[in-house]
This record gives structure tokens, C-alpha cells and sequence, in this order.
């Protein structure tokens, strides 16, 4: 099916409170574009530099969500014009976005990326670290960074039991932190840079569980843009 028919399909699926963040990593302009004029203003990538390129040659009224994993010598080239980094696991990490935001004085949203699968390979903070984080004095005085919610990816099975159990969890955590709320130590500036109000799960193959579960926010590949 075409790019323009996947996408309203899926979008007729979604309640209205979930957002759908079309992703289109390896995908060429020409089909981002198709999704453009569909109505798709929110994409997806997991790489700096595509995303750099396509950011530069599409519309200027696109959402860019970096959803892959970050590291911290390349923040500075997406900071500009990224709205949402996904995958944030490190205080390390948090603290480069906001530098480089601070040179940009702008300010940049940020989900903290929580490991729930049980393969190793799956990047992402545990419950402690997540804590610890949180309560750092070093996150506590960062003033150019919204942290907005969690992001988490489940296993990759067919064991729909397994994948609701590790998106109950990150709900959990999310219901859990939600009321916690971070002040800014900095009181010219005061302000809270920690409050969650997004739940980044699902992709193609569980959005519809995740949805089930509680999830605001869906990352969609292949099921619009098709296979990789
Ligand atoms: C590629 C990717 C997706 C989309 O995956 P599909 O199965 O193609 O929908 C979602 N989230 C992350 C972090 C990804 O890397």
C-alpha cells in the first residue's frame, strides 16, 4: 500500500491523545515528502547526520525526533533544530544537551530512554539510575533542558504476555515520577525542567499494545513507510 493510505490508516487507529511520530530512518526524502502531504508534520531518525540532511531539504514546519541512541560528541550538530531526543540514558549525556543548548539559548525536550527488554543490547536506565538521575544536584541546575517523559523499547517477540509485563512497568515508573517535579536551582531562571507528560512506546509490531497499555506516543517505521 502506498505511503499516503498506510499512514491515515494507522492514524484513524490512534486516540486522540497519542501522537505518532512517523518513523523514516533509511527512507529517502521523496517518501518523507509523501507523508508530508498527508498531514505528517512529526518525524522520526536514529542518525545525526540523515537527519541533518533531510532536515535541510524538507519543510521548515517538521517536528525532528531523534529516536536513536546519541552520542555525546555529535549533540552539537542537532541541537539547533531537534525537538525531542528520545533516547537520553546518561547524565553525561543530559548535560551536553543542555550545554549546547545554552549556546543555542533555546531550550530542548527530552525523554529518558528506561531499559525494560531483557536483551543486554537495548540501551536505557534502570529504575536506580532513573532515581539517581532525577535527584542529581547536576540535573537539578540544568536550565535549558525539558525532561518530558520516558521512552522504552520492549523485547523483540511474539510473547505478547512478556512485551504487556515490560510496557506495564514503564507505565509504572511513568505514573510513579510523574509527580515529581524538579526545580531549576537557578532563580533567575526558575523553572521546572522535569515534568512527565509523554510516554514514548510501541512501534509497528506493538503500537496497538502499548496504546492498551498507556503509552501518549507511538514510533511507526515500517508499517508506513515499509520494510527497511
Ligand atoms: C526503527 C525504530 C522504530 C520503528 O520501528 P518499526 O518496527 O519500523 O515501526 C521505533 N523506535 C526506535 C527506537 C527505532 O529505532
Amino acid at each position: 500500500m502506498p505511503i499516503k493510505e498506510n499512514l491515515l490508516q494507522i492514524k484513524s487507529q490512534l486516540p486522540n491523545h497519542v501522537t505518532l511520530v512517523a518513523v523514516s530512518k533509511t527512507k529517502p526524502v521523496e517518501d518523507l515528502m509523501e507523508a508530508y502531504h498527508a498531514g505528517q508534520r512529526i518525524f522520526g531518525e536514529n542518525k545525526i547526520q540523515e537527519m541533518t540532511e533531510k532536515w535541510q531539504q524538507m519543510p521548515k514546519d517538521i517536528e525532528w525526533h531523534m529516536i536513536g541512541h546519541v552520542q555525546s560528541n555529535k549533540v552539537k550538530y542537532m541541537v539547533p533544530y531537534v525537538k525531542l531526543i528520545h533516547g537520553v540514558d546518561s547524565l553525561k549525556l543530559l548535560k551536553e544537551i543542555n550545554r549546547q543548548a545554552v549556546r543555542w539559548r533555546k531550550n530542548v525536550d527530552c525523554l529518558l530512554q528506561i531499559h525494560i527488554a531483557e536483551e543486554e543490547t537495548k540501551f536505557g536506565l534502570d529504575e536506580n539510575e532513573l532515581e539517581e538521575l532525577l535527584n542529581s544536584e547536576e540535573f537539578k541546575k540544568m536550565t535549558n533542558i525539558n525532561v518530558i517523559g520516558l521512552m522504552g523499547m520492549a523485547t523483540f517477540t511474539d510473547n505478547q504476555e512478556q512485551i504487556k509485563r515490560e510496557f506495564d512497568y514503564l507505565k509504572s515508573l511513568f505514573n510513579k515520577y510523574k509527580s515529581l517535579k524538579t526545580d531549576t536551582s537557578d532563580s533567575e531562571l526558575a523553572k521546572q525542567n522535569c515534568q512527565l507528560n509523554t510516554l514514548s512506546m510501541g512501534m509497528s509490531g506493538d503500537y496497538q499494545l502499548a496504546i492498551d497499555c498507556g503509552s501518549t506516543m507511538v514510533r511507526i517505521g515500517s508499517s508506513i513507510f515499509g520494510s527497511r
